[in-house]
C-alpha cells in the first residue's frame, strides 16, 4: 500500500466512512516511512457513532434493536464472525504485523485467539442466566441479566486486534452495542473486525469503530451521556483521567492498566524451562505487554548462572523483519516509543545497574523503531528501571535470599497485574502465588492470560476483570423482579 492510499477511516452504521478530521500517516515501524494515510474522528463524528450505537441498541420494545435480540441471534452472529476471522486470519495477521511491527508468527497466533474469543462468547450468549431467590416475603423473586446499552471500548496499540475482541465479544454477546476507539497508531484491525462482524450478520450500528485521538474521540466517548460503560485498556495515567470523567455520568468502568510484574525463580526450579520463560515472559511483543515479567528475582545460589543463561538467550534472539516467519523480535511500535525505552536504558546505566547485554540500536536496521533487548543485572528496588513500567524489551534482574524477601520484593510496586513463580516445591509455589498482590499469577509457567479465566489487575494495574465468565458480569446489569403470589 502506498501513501496515496487514504483509508476510509471509521466504521459507523455498518459502513466505512471518511472523516473530516485531521489527516495523518501511519508510519511503518520497520523503516519509519509513512505507508497509509488515515483521518481522525472529530468530537462530532464520535458523538454521531454513539448515537448510531444507541439507536441500534433499541428502545427496549421486544424485537426492537440488538438490546432485545434473542440470545440465539447474537450467538449465531458471533459464531459467524469467529469463522470469518479464521477465513481471513492471514489477512488480519499481515495487517496487524505491518501496523504494530510485531512478528508475523505472533500476529497469526493473535488472529487465532481473536476467533476463539468470539466463539467462546458466542457460546456464552445463552448462558448468562439469572437466579430464583428464597425471599422472606414469599412470592417469586428472580433476577434478570440485562445489557447495559452503548459501551465505549478504548484500545491500546500493543494488541489492537486481541483486545478489541476481548471487549467486543462479551459486550455483543449480552446485547450491548459498542463504539470502539482504537489507539491512534493502530486502527486497522479493529476496522476490519467491524466489517467482518457486519458480514457475519451483526446488524448495522451495533459494532462501530472511531479511530481518533484520545483527547478528542476518546474524551467524547467517555463523556457522552448515552455511553453506559467504558472499558479502557491503556496506561495508568490516562486510566485515572478516564475514571474521573466517567464518574460524572455514573458510568460503569473497567480499567486494564500498566504492570511491573515479577518472575520469581527459586534455586530448585527446572532451570531450562525457567530460563526460556524468563526471556519470553518479558520479550513477547518486544516487551510491549502489560503482563511483561520485567523484574527477574532469582534465589541467590542460582543467580549468576541464571543471569548468564538468560543473557545467552537474549544474545541469540532472531531480531528481524516482522513479515519473516523466523523473526522472534521485531521493531517497537514507533520511533518515539523506542526513544522512550532507550531513555530507560540510559537511566539504568546511570543509576549503576550492570548492563549484561543489549540495549543498542541494531546497525543493520538504521531506520525505524529498533532496539536490541537489554538485560540488566544487580539492580535494586529504588532504581527507575525497577519501579516504572518501561513497556519495552528491558529486563531487570536482582537476587534474593529467602521466600519472604522474594514476596516482599515482588510486592514492592504500586502495580499488580501478572507474575510467575518457578520452584519444584509445589507448596512453596502455592504460598508465593497467594502472597503476591496481583490479579494473575502462574506457577511453573509463563502463561498468564487464558481466554476462559478472569484477567485484570489490582492497585495501579486496574479495576474489574475481563475474559472468562467474569466478563459477562461487567457487561450486564442485574435486575431483581418480585412477583407477588398472594393475589
Ligand atoms: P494510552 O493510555 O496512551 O492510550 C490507550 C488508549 O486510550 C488509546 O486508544 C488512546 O488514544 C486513548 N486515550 C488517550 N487519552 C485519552 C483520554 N483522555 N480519554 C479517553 N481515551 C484516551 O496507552 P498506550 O500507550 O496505547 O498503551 C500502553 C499502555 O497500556 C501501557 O501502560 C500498558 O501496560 C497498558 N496496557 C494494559 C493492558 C492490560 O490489560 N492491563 C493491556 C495492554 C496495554
Amino acid at each position: 500500500m502506498s501513501l496515496t492510499t487514504t483509508l476510509e477511516c471509521a466504521f459507523v452504521g455498518g459502513r466505512r466512512i471518511n472523516h473530516s478530521g485531521d489527516r495523518s500517516a501511519l508510519v511503518d515501524p520497520v523503516d519509519g516511512k509513512p505507508w497509509i494515510e488515515v483521518t481522525a474522528a472529530s468530537a462530532a463524528e464520535t458523538a454521531h457513532a454513539v448515537e448510531t450505537a444507541s439507536a441500534a441498541f433499541g428502545n427496549g420494545a421486544p424485537g426492537n434493536g440488538w438490546g432485545r435480540s434473542s440470545s440465539a441471534e447474537r450467538s449465531r452472529a458471533l459464531f459467524g464472525l469467529a469463522t470469518l476471522i479464521e477465513e481471513h486470519a492471514e489477512e488480519l495477521a499481515q495487517l496487524e504485523s505491518r501496523n504494530v511491527g510485531k512478528p508475523i508468527r505472533e500476529a497469526r497466533d493473535e488472529a487465532a485467539l481473536a476467533a476463539r474469543c468470539y466463539r467462546y462468547y458466542a457460546g456464552a450468549a445463552d448462558k448468562a442466566a439469572g437466579a430464583t431467590l428464597p425471599v422472606a416475603a414469599g412470592g417469586l423473586s428472580l433476577t434478570l441479566r440485562e445489557p447495559l446499552g452503548v459501551c465505549g471500548l478504548i484500545i491500546p496499540w500493543n494488541f489492537p486486534m486481541v483486545i478489541t475482541a476481548w471487549k467486543t465479544a462479551p459486550a455483543l454477546a449480552l446485547g450491548n452495542t459498542v463504539v470502539v476507539k482504537p489507539a491512534t497508531l493502530t486502527p486497522l484491525t479493529a476496522l476490519r473486525l467491524a466489517e467482518l462482524a457486519t458480514q457475519a450478520g451483526v446488524p448495522d450500528g451495533v459494532f462501530n469503530v472511531v479511530p481518533g485521538s484520545g483527547a478528542e474521540a476518546g474524551e467524547t466517548l467517555v463523556r457522552h451521556p448515552a455511553v453506559r460503560k467504558i472499558s479502557f485498556t491503556g496506561s495508568t495515567e490516562v486510566g485515572v483521567g478516564v475514571m474521573r470523567a466517567a464518574a460524572d455520568g455514573i458510568k460503569r468502568v473497567t480499567l486494564e492498566l500498566g504492570g511491573k510484574s515479577a518472575n520469581i525463580v527459586f534455586a530448585d526450579a527446572d532451570f531450562e524451562r525457567a530460563a526460556d520463560a524468563a526471556v519470553w515472559s518479558v520479550l513477547g511483543n518486544a516487551g510491549q505487554d502489560c503482563c511483561a515479567r520485567s523484574r527477574l528475582l532469582v534465589e541467590r545460589p542460582l543467580y549468576d548462572r541464571f543471569v548468564e543463561a538468560v543473557a545467552e538467550r537474549f544474545a541469540n534472539l532472531r531480531l528481524g523483519l516482522p513479515h519473516d516467519a523466523s523473526t522472534e523480535i521485531g521493531p517497537l511500535v514507533s520511533v518515539a516509543h523506542r526513544d522512550a525505552v532507550a531513555a530507560y536504558i540510559d537511566a539504568g546505566k546511570s543509576e549503576g545497574a550492570r548492563l549484561v547485554c543489549g540495549g543498542g540500536m541494531p546497525q543493520r536496521f538504521a531506520q525505524g523503531a529498533w532496539l536490541e533487548p537489554a538485560l540488566f543485572a544487580d539492580t535494586s528496588p529504588r532504581m527507575k528501571i525497577v519501579r516504572e513500567e518501561i513497556f519495552g524489551p528491558v529486563l531487570a534482574a536482582m537476587p534474593f535470599d529467602k521466600e519472604d524477601e522474594a514476596v516482599s520484593l515482588a510486592n514492592d510496586t504500586t502495580y499488580g497485574l501478572s507474575g510467575s513463580v518457578w520452584t519444584a516445591d509445589l507448596g512453596r509455589g502455592v504460598r508465593v502465588a497467594r502472597r503476591v498482590r496481583t490479579g494473575v499469577i502462574s506457577v511453573n509457567s509463563a502463561s498468564s492470560v487464558h481466554l476462559e479465566a478472569p484477567f485484570g489487575g489490582v492497585g495501579s494495574s486496574g479495576l474489574g476483570r475481563e475474559l472468562g465468565m467474569a466478563a459477562l458480569d461487567s457487561y450486564s446489569e442485574t435486575k431483581s423482579v418480585y412477583i407477588d403470589d398472594s393475589v
